[in-house]
């Protein structure tokens, strides 16, 4: 039996020490063999280096090295892809999910039998009031368009050899970690745990990432958007019927108004429902497009236990 612990780091070059020093303490604690597959996302500071050390030290230590940044979800995909564990933990490089939780995952996949086990934050540790917002604002457009509340969901999880299999059979290209686990099923349990403090460096999630991730998200498990613009279009007509007889009307009672300021608001409004549509059409396509091309998710440069490709 073997267990993987899967990590992204991206310009993490203060925090991989730390970190593998204490996933290898939790993991010598469990007492089952173990592998840490490290993944380097295409850092720009000493990231590889760390992770070379680290691995030429220790052989339960394995690298793998993007040949440029291409995202934590690609990272995930690709450190599921490495993993030959019979279950896989995938957790955060910067500590911010709790080794010391591990254990108790493993013990409820060992001993339980369940298959996935999901961390679930209890707070959300310390955020800005923006990002809490715009969290928030995501989860709740989330919900209400696809039906999964992935509220206080984290990336945090244990997955047994079988979901790990069935997830990568997946062909999607732009993935959403967190909600394809929840579409996925299986039998599965919670965690909860406390997200801890960032000890070195920042956030890596840009503003623009981020919304790039909400939007691969919420278009990869809900078309509602697109039904929206037909509902949104069936009222303006039904409104611009009603809006018709009431000029026929007036026209034939001789009282037609010189309306400019009407016909300017409704240019500005019909134009802008019309732009809009078209944009959110335009998201869509630009997704299939994307699925369609069919280029790999992403692209190993180089590997620790040899395997350069
Ligand atoms: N990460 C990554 N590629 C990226 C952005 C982030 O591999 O493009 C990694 C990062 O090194 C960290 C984890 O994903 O191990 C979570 O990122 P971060 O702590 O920046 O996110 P937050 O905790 O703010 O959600
Ligand atoms: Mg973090």
């Amino acid at each position: 039996m073997l267990l993987s612990v899967l990590i992204p780091f991206y310009n993490e070059e203060h925090q991989v020490p730390a970190t593998l020093g204490t996933v290898r303490e939790v993991m010598e604690g469990i007492g089952l063999p173990f592998e840490l597959v490290c993944l380097d996302d295409g850092s720009s500071d000493a990231t590889w280096a760390r992770l070379r050390e680290a691995a030429a030290a220790d052989p339960r230590i394995r690298g793998i090295r993007f040949s440029r940044n291409f995202g934590k979800e690609a990272a995930i995909c690709a450190a599921l892809d490495a993993a030959r564990g019979d279950a896989c933990v995938l957790m955060d490089g910067d500590l911010q999910h709790p080794p010391s939780v591990i254990p108790e995952m493993v013990r409820l996949w060992r001993d339980e039998g369940y298959e996935v086990i999901d961390g679930v934050k209890r707070s959300r540790g310390r955020e800005s009031l923006s990002s809490r917002l715009n969290a928030s604002l995501f989860y709740k457009t989330f919900r209400r368009l696809t039906g999964y509340d992935l509220h206080n969901a984290s990336d945090f999880k244990l997955l047994d050899r079988k979901v790990v299999d069935r997830w990568r059979g997946f062909r999607e290209h732009d993935t959403f970690f967190r909600g394809l686990s929840a579409w996925l099923g299986f039998r599965r349990a919670e965690v909860p745990f406390e997200v801890a403090e960032r000890r070195t460096g920042t956030s890596k999630w840009s503003p623009l990432k981020l919304l790039r991730l909400s939007v691969a998200a919420i278009t990869s498990f809900s078309s509602v958007p697109l039904h929206a613009i037909t509902i949104l279009g069936t009222l303006l007509i039904l409104g611009s019927v009603a809006l018709g007889i009431q000029t026929l009307v007036n026209w034939a009672g001789g009282q037609a108004a010189d309306g400019f300021t009407t016909v300017i608001l409704l240019l500005l409004l019909i134009g802008g429902a019309i732009m809009v549509s078209l944009g959110l059409i335009g998201v869509y396509i630009a997704r299939i497009f994307d699925e369609v091309k069919g280029r790999p998710r992403y692209v190993v440069a180089e590997e620790t236990d040899g395997g350069d490709t």
